[in-house]
């Protein structure tokens, strides 16, 4: 048996619980006998956690919820085997999350980057449970809240519990977000939204997808919010960006003609 590394009451990391990296974030919330996972990374690790979870006394049999932040295929390429693993859990995610597992969607989930020569594995999940903003998943006594957090990609989630976020990818300790890409369904005005909201709510700690859990900083918050702003008039975003204001320099000068000064 393990001893319980508990980050929050009721709330266990697996890359804490084993002291080492094992990929994203996977943390097991527990209340009474009931307990969840959001997120469960690659296949290559799930049979590692689910041995872990025994060993923490868990039965495998009271896990209710296999959740999926979004569809990116390092957060739930184990999903399928996870679901064998423990098969009184259901699988639950955004509509758009369970649209691009059921397709076995390769781009959008990133199993596929031909341009990097990057091709994995992504097993075809059908969710059992689609949910999104406003949605209560119970657990024992609690339940977790579901926000609809678009911005990196449009089915992403984040969950509350108490003054705690699982805030999925919006925001790590150092002020980076979740990958921008035209071709991940990523908005940058949405991606503003959502980190107003985590900005402007009563949460107290943020747990990530990606890296420590970290107290919900304001400043920290509206630098990265300033920053996508940015990003809106960047042609460094491509099609992801709102406007390019050099444009419209361009159409002034091109009228006047180049003069080269
Ligand atoms: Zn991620």
């Amino acid at each position: 048996m393990f001893e319980r590394i508990e980050l929050f009451p009721g709330v266990i990391e697996m890359n804490y619980q084993a002291r080492r990296r094992l990929g994203c974030c996977v943390y097991l919330i527990h209340d009474g006998s009931d307990w969840l996972l959001i997120d469960i990374g690659y296949e290559d690790t799930v049979a590692d956690i689910v041995e872990i979870i025994r060993q923490l006394d868990f039965p495998l049999a009271n896990c209710r919820y296999l959740i999926a932040t979004h569809a990116d295929v390092d957060h739930v390429q184990g999903l399928s085997q996870a679901s064998e693993l423990l098969s009184g859990s259901q699988t639950c995610g955004h509509p758009d999350t369970a649209r691009l597992l059921s397709e076995g969607d390769r781009v959008t989930t990133y199993a596929e980057i031909s341009a990097q020569g990057i091709s994995i594995e992504m097993p075809i999940v059908e969710l059992d449970k689609t949910i999104g903003e406003g949605d209560r998943l119970p657990l024992g006594d609690v339940s977790l809240e579901v926000w609809h957090t678009p911005g990196h990609t449009v089915g992403q989630l984040a969950f509350r519990l108490g003054n705690l976020l699982f805030s999925g990818d919006n925001i790590y300790r150092d002020g980076c977000v979740g990958n921008i890409d035209a071709h991940h369904g990523s908005d940058i005005p949405s991606f503003i939204a959502s980190l107003t909201r985590i900005r402007d709510s009563d949460i107290e700690w943020l747990l990530p997808s990606h890296g420590p859990p970290f107290r919900k900083e304001p400043a920290l918050l509206q630098a990265t919010i300033d920053r996508l702003e940015g990003y809106c008039h960047m042609a460094d975003f491509g099609t992801c960006a709102t406007d390019w204001p050099l444009m419209d320099e361009w159409d002034r000068e091109l009228v006047q003609g180049f003069n080269p000064g």
